[in-house]
């Protein structure tokens, strides 16, 4: 399976300037073979960018699940889609701390699915508490998202594992260890074909949570602090290409 890096700039850069000179830099880095490239900007960049270099491909931090009508400051998936947006951003856990639910990241994955998005789906405990209660967060937070879903759209689905005790802006922040993301990874496989059966194929599995040159493991990532810094991201692709 080929290996995914997507950089999540959240509310960055301030400028569409500034959002032009990274992209820039971020295309000029070697082609890349092995790993498929995703920037995920604020959406009023995209139009922009996407005439910069056709080797990177767009995401949207977001989506909203209707289609059209009275939901002020919403943005559908089929206006990202005729944007030219790929992937798109669901239940990132600084969208979950502000009340959006498991039944809305189905609804948003639905919605993306039915117009030909990839939904980059955020799942990740808040705490590891020591009765691992952290295993049965997780396990919710994927049978409620998944819920209702054909299997054969899940290869089309890609899962990042994030916890938020890892991001890069929560303090106290703690390092997940590689082993971590691996447990956590061969957790959510379980839990999807307990849900879906054992031949079902599996969604890509990525990690997110500080990750940077220094830690980016086997699995494929979603970055965050660091995708800002075109430098360090390249580094972080090159590594994935190279693994
Ligand atoms: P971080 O963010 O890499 O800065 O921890 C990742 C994310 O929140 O998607």
């Amino acid at each position: 399976m080929r290996k995914i890096v997507i950089a999540n700039w959240k509310m960055n850069p301030q400028s569409q300037k500034e959002a032009e000179v990274l992209f820039r830099m971020i295309a000029k880095g070697k082609n890349f073979k092995k790993v498929d490239v995703v920037v995920c900007p604020p959406i009023l960049y995209i139009e922009k960018l996407k005439k910069i270099s056709s080797k990177i491909v767009l995401g949207a931090q977001n989506v909203f699940y209707e289609k059209k009508g009275p939901f002020t400051g919403e943005i559908s998936a089929p206006m990202l889609e005729g944007m030219g947006v790929k992937y798109v951003i669901v239940g990132h856990s600084e969208r979950r701390a502000k009340g959006e639910t498991n039944l809305d990241i189905n609804k948003k994955i639905k919605s993306a699915l039915s117009s030909g998005l990839i939904p980059i789906v955020c799942v990740g405990e808040i705490i590891r508490d020591g009765n691992h209660e952290y295993f049965n967060v997780i396990k919710t937070q994927i049978e409620e998202s998944l819920s209702g879903l054909n299997k054969s759209v899940l290869p089309k689905l890609i899962i990042a594992y994030e916890p938020v005790w890892a991001l890069s802006t929560t303090l106290p922040r703690k390092d997940a260890t590689p082993l971590d993301s691996q447990e956590m990874s061969i957790f959510i496989k379980k839990i999807i074909s307990d849900k879906f059966g054992i031949k079902t194929a599996m969604p890509r599995i990525i990690y997110g949570g500080s990750v940077d040159d220094k830690n980016c493991g086997e699995l494929g990532a979603l970055v965050g602090g660091a995708s800002l810094n075109a430098d360090k991201f390249l580094r972080i692709i090159n590594i994935a290409e190279n693994k």
